[in-house]
């Protein structure tokens, strides 16, 4: 979709939908109390920690944490992008996004030719498929190949006719210009892009044809043939086979890369329906974090040949940015002179899962070859080896892989210090030390005020009543409680869950989420008196601290004229 969606949309549709509804349409919910309640759909539990509020608009689960608003229940739940989600939460509110009105790509309703567009994919792959029915030759190529009807049925696979104007006489020939189906001649005139290959359908995630890939049946070049860079189609993202692969099973246990759509095909014909490849491009991160949002493991399967090891070592690059805790990688080569559709074949089903699942984690492969050609006896051949190393390991995140990784740097180099793969002492030393009891019920206090004002908005406008004089105010997280009340004064926010939708993405999200959902035991008519008291403490203590830091100040190196204004105005308002 091109162009922003609007923000008042976003808000509106946040306010339209009612968070329970929503919910209890994908997971079935029980009333308790005030609250909805389930067995959690982002952990395994027996008893139900899942919880939905209907006036803060909010899910939370007491078990694993996860939290969030209507948009982010949907993102979590279908393994959506934030647009996608805004999307289907549209579509279940039955009205249809609306983009900034700015901005001039958006004189045409995106919406509306997007849809356009998905609709003619659709057609055209029902196209291909009648046309492969008619096709003898084409039908006796997939029976060359084993391609068995179902499995041809549930990879949509089709033939596109050897003809200049199949399709390009057939459907509206300016969307199938956008939708990358045919070629543009000098002379204005249309053709086919494909013709006289078998036609693999690439459908994202929710099963939508973005694209396609065809291959020629013969020796003829080029073998593949992908559609080009669309607006649906984006191959640095997309993979092959994902679709296919969590209609059978969304929660697989791995994920196997290969490299071309008759490997994914080839595969499924033996009951292995866990791959994917990509897209004529090498595999990027942006491949890898959609994978992993289904599965913990990836099994990368390339040719043993030297362009094979090659493309191992550039993916490995990709990968070490995605590995994080509870994910892993494995490098898995074939013999020389196989693909996986041959091997599996020479060597049957069980021979080549075993081969899968020994496959050598990403952290032995990189050693071993980074290492080969190394004598590691040598002190110099040592110091080459820590040289290539350290810039991998610091693009890692801090993670039990990345000790993991540093530890092995150091027993093969026998360096037990390797300067910069350290951590750092100071943040984490900092980060730990105990805050004493002042500052814990300072802390408390603010924590009180910032999270009753997420859970309840309307409080904004009793305070802009007391017109509060903020002036050398400074306490942990003063500036987040005054932007959260400009906010709800500003947009006219009616619930949290509005809120927390302007924090996504910000350094502040997590903080605010975790005070969304704080319970800070106050019964509903004591809301006000609770919130006032905290406030008023709060400010009290700020403002003597403030006043015993200026005095100090005043004492060591003297106020300037503003810090004496305000040291009075303090000492007034006090
Ligand atoms: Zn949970």
């Amino acid at each position: 979709m091109t162009g922003r969606i609007s923000r008042e949309f976003i808000d509106e549709l946040l306010v339209r939908v009612d968070i329970v509804d929503l919910i209890d349409s994908r997971v079935p919910l029980k009333k308790t109390g005030s609250n909805y309640v389930a067995r959690c759909p982002f952990h395994t539990e027996k008893s139900p920690s899942f919880s939905v509020n209907r006036s803060k608009q909010f899910f939370h689960c007491f078990g694993c944490g996860a939290s969030g608003n209507s948009i982010s229940f949907l993102m979590d739940f279908g393994h959506l992008s934030f647009v996608e989600a805004v999307e289907d939460l549209a579509a279940f509110a039955g009205v249809s996004v609306r983009m900034d009105s700015n901005g001039k790509e958006l004189q045409k309703p995106a919406g509306q030719s997007l849809g356009n567009l998905y609709l003619l994919m659709e057609q055209v792959a029902n196209y291909y498929v009648e046309e492969l029915r008619k096709n003898a030759g084409a039908i006796d190529y997939l029976k060359s190949r084993q391609v068995k009807g179902e499995i041809a049925r549930d990879f949509m696979l089709g033939y596109a006719p050897d003809k200049w104007g199949g399709v390009a006489n057939q459907f509206d020939q300016k969307l199938l210009v956008e939708a990358g189906l045919v070629v543009v001649k000098d002379d204005g005139k249309v053709y086919d892009r494909f013709r006289n290959r078998i036609m693999y359908p690439i459908r994202d995630k929710r099963s939508r044809i973005v694209g396609f890939g065809g291959r020629v049946l013969d020796d003829s070049l080029p073998k593949y043939l992908n559609s080009p860079e669309t607006s649906l189609f984006h191959k640095g993202k997309e993979v092959y086979g994902l679709y296919e692969l969590l209609a059978k099973n969304p929660k697989p246990q791995r994920i196997l890369i290969v490299e071309g759509y008759m490997d994914v095909i080839a595969l499924a014909q033996y009951g292995i329906n866990y791959s994917v490849a990509a897209l004529g491009t090498a595999t990027s991160q942006a491949h890898l974090d959609l994978l992993f949002r289904f599965t913990s493991e990836i099994v990368f399967c390339f040719d043993g040949d030297k362009a094979g090891r090659e493309a191992a070592w550039k993916v490995m690059e990709a990968a070490f940015s995605s590995l994080k805790d509870g994910r892993s990688c494995r490098i898995m080569l074939l013999p020389e002179q196989h693909d996986p559709d041959s091997l599996i074949r020479n060597e049957g089903v069980d021979s080549f899962v075993d081969r899968v699942t020994s496959a050598q984690v990403l952290s032995d492969y990189f050693y071993e070859q980074i290492a080969s050609g190394l004598n590691l006896n040598e002190m110099e051949a040592r110091a080459q080896l820590i040289a290539k190393v350290k810039p991998y390991i610091e693009k890692l995140q801090e993670s039990a892989f990345k000790e993991m990784m540093s530890a092995r740097l150091k027993e093969l180099s026998g360096v037990k210090k390797v300067a910069a793969l350290e951590n750092n002492q100071v943040t984490i030393g900092m980060a730990t030390r105990k805050p004493n009891t002042q500052e814990i019920n300072r802390l408390s206090s603010s924590r009180v005020a910032v999270a009753l004002l997420l859970q309840k908005p309307e409080l904004a406008y009793l305070l802009e009543k007391q017109e509060i004089d903020w002036t050398g105010i400074e306490f942990r997280g003063v500036e987040l409680f005054k932007n959260i009340q400009r906010l709800i004064l500003d947009k006219k926010i009616v619930n949290s869950a509005v809120l927390l939708e302007y924090y996504r993405d910000l350094p502040e999200e997590k903080a605010v989420k975790a005070l969304a959902v704080l319970d800070v035991h106050v019964e509903e008519d004591q809301v006000d008196d609770v919130f006032f008291d905290a406030l008023n403490g709060l400010l009290k203590q700020a403002r003597e601290a403030g006043i015993l830091r200026l005095q100090a100040k005043a004492q060591n190196e003297g106020l300037n004229s503003e810090e004496q204004d305000l040291l009075v105005a303090m000492l007034v308002g006090k």
